[in-house]
């Protein structure tokens, strides 16, 4: 092996370890808000909590019995559209579902349910990485149990974005050994990459989100030119106050309603190293990166899941879900 690819190993090897010597635990602030939502709630007033704070995803309650009841995620809100699409008719039922009914309408439209994994904040955090690999859950809950009462708490969720930031901000000294090219490693997806236009409609890139089972759509012009990127997350400006008929807006419409704060879109080119990917994430809210070429044209994606496969899995022998591109789909 050349010094470039032993450096690499070295530096894959030292956040390894790194992973196996913190807990999940670790990962949270000194001090944190955790925005919680009771499944009798109404679908429609659950948007608006979320945009009013500020959020995408929250963990929900089953006060009857005391249980936590799963993730509500931009997929949920994705599932509702569907089931608007297929039962176009039933709006009214639409406007009155409440969040427990989800399993119903996942059940309804034939998609299978997410599978809610969650770990204990007190595991190792390589645990809950492999387990996110392993589901393509891309945030765990931490669940923990209230030693008064022998109930289940939730303590917080983690996300791989948060994983990455971790990673970023405490290994310095091993991703910093990270100089191999994202073109050399393989990271990312280069082929048949789903992309959208500005004039298409948000309910076309909802499709397409749940065809190849992504979160994000590259915006492009007719030269295939980078113009931006559509989100699952954007989905949810969509669809405030139970709008539904805003879906057969146009993308560049759907894009021009995000919030004032929106962190924008990073992109890198295929020469770039993974340590200055790490330099991003370390400095930025980053939650993919986009690859282009000098013209700005698109050349491929690389998402968290990506790089938290790489960091894990690769050169790793045991294992049949490679370090590659999208070799788990
Ligand atoms: P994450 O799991 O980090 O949210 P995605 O669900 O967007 O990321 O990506 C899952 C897999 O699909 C990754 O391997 C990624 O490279 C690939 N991928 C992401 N976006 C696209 C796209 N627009 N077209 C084709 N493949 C994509």
């Amino acid at each position: 092996a050349s010094p470039l690819d032993k450096d690499q190993m070295q530096g894959l090897r030292g956040v390894r370890e790194f992973l196996k010597v913190r807990t999940s635990y670790d990962v949270l602030p000194l001090s944190f808000r955790l925005v919680v939502l009771d499944i009798d709630l109404l679908i429609k007033k659950s948007l608006n909590i979320l945009i009013q704070n500020g959020i995408v995803s929250a963990p929900l309650w089953d006060s009857r019995n005391s249980t936590f009841a799963g993730l509500l995620t931009s997929t949920d809100y994705i599932n509702v559209i569907q089931y608007y699409c297929q039962f176009p008719h039933d709006l009214n039922q639409v406007d009155q579902f409440r969040l427990s009914s989800l399993r119903d309408i996942e059940r309804a439209i034939g998609v299978l349910p997410l599978e809610t994994v969650s770990v204990h904040p007190m595991r190792p955090l390589y645990e809950a990485c492999r387990r996110m690999l392993k589901t393509r859950a891309r945030r765990i809950p931490l669940v923990d149990i209230d030693g008064e009462t022998g109930r289940e708490t939730v303590v917080s969720v983690i996300t791989q974005y948060r994983i990455l930031k971790f990673i970023a901000v405490n290994n310095e000294q091993h991703t910093m050994l990270l100089k191999k090219p994202v073109r050399d490693l393989g990271l990312g997806t280069y082929k048949n990459l789903a992309t959208t236009t500005m004039n298409s409609s948000v309910l076309d890139v909802i499709h397409l989100m749940v065809k190849y089972n992504i979160s994000a759509v590259p915006v492009v012009d007719q030269d295939y030119r980078l113009l931006n990127v559509f989100e699952a997350v954007d989905v949810i400006p969509c669809i405030r106050g139970g709008a539904y008929d805003e879906l057969s807006s146009t993308v560049g419409e759907a894009l021009s309603r995000r919030a004032e704060d929106f962190g924008g879109i990073y992109t890198c080119g295929e020469d770039d190293r993974l340590d200055s990917i790490f330099d991003t994430i370390r400095k930025s809210r980053v939650h993919r990166l986009i690859v282009i070429d000098d013209d700005c044209r698109l050349r491929g994606i690389i998402s968290l899941s990506d790089i938290l496969k790489h960091v894990l899995l690769f050169g790793e022998e045991d294992d049949t879900i490679r370090g590659g591109s999208g070799s788990l789909r």
